[in-house]
């Protein structure tokens, strides 16, 4: 649908809607690694876009800045951190994930080495056809992939992390792998000392077959 766009002398313009929107955020504009992170893994962020255009921007990096740093500080524990390294856009065909088919086109072709594909977007559907997802960790011949739904909490990033680095879901009661609900503060959810020897191996792996990779260091 056409919008009014307003410009200072009164002077009114039509604009299709998509042309108002979607400024993609930076990678600049996002948390780094902490300092002295052991080994920073990088991301390739991509990006659903918003069905409201008008405000996605500053939500949008509001929210990505929010999973990113919780990420950052729950995965310091086995010094890991997560660093964004470029931002693309979806296929507005992919703003809302419920099959197989658009898990696989999410990033199964965008995939790059040494980088982790992040995947945001609107909707994620289960494969049940109907439950609302908040996340999935997704995987084509072994390699692993996060898709998050734009409408998740702000541990989901770091929750789908915990999947990525080998680990299944959790009865342990401060886990953030434990989806059980129950009476703990966010604040208090962890990556358990029994959780951390199996995320340090995983990650071992995935660095060896180049599925993760360090973010390059920045020149002195
Ligand atoms: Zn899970």
């Amino acid at each position: 649908m056409p919008r009014l766009v307003g410009f200072g002398a009164g002077v009114l313009l039509f604009l299709p809607a998509a042309s108002l929107a979607f400024a993609l955020p930076q990678p600049a504009d996002l948390p780094r690694c902490p300092p002295n992170t052991p080994t920073c893994l990088a991301l390739d962020l991509y990006v659903a876009p918003s069905y409201e255009p008008a405000d996605a921007a500053t939500d949008d990096l509001s929210w990505l800045t929010d999973q990113l740093a919780t990420a950052n500080d729950r995965l310091a524990v086995i010094g890991v951190g997560l660093q964004v390294v470029s931002v693309a856009a979806l296929p507005a065909g992919l703003s809302e994930v419920a099959s197989k088919g658009a898990r696989d086109r999410s990033a199964q072709r965008r995939l790059r080495p040494g980088r982790l594909a992040w995947v945001v977007v609107r909707k994620l559907v289960d494969l049940d056809g109907h439950s609302v997802l908040k996340g999935v960790t997704w995987r084509k011949a072994g390699r692993p992939w996060v898709i998050v739904s734009r409408t998740a909490w702000d541990l989901v990033l770091a929750h789908e992390l915990g999947h990525v680095l080998g680990l299944p879901h959790s009865r342990a009661y401060r886990s953030l792998m434990n989806k059980t609900p129950r009476a703990i503060l966010p604040g208090l959810l962890v990556f358990t000392e029994e959780e951390q020897p199996v995320m340090r191996r995983t990650l071992g792996q995935l660095l060896a077959q180049g599925w993760l990779g360090r973010v390059p260091a920045r020149p002195p």
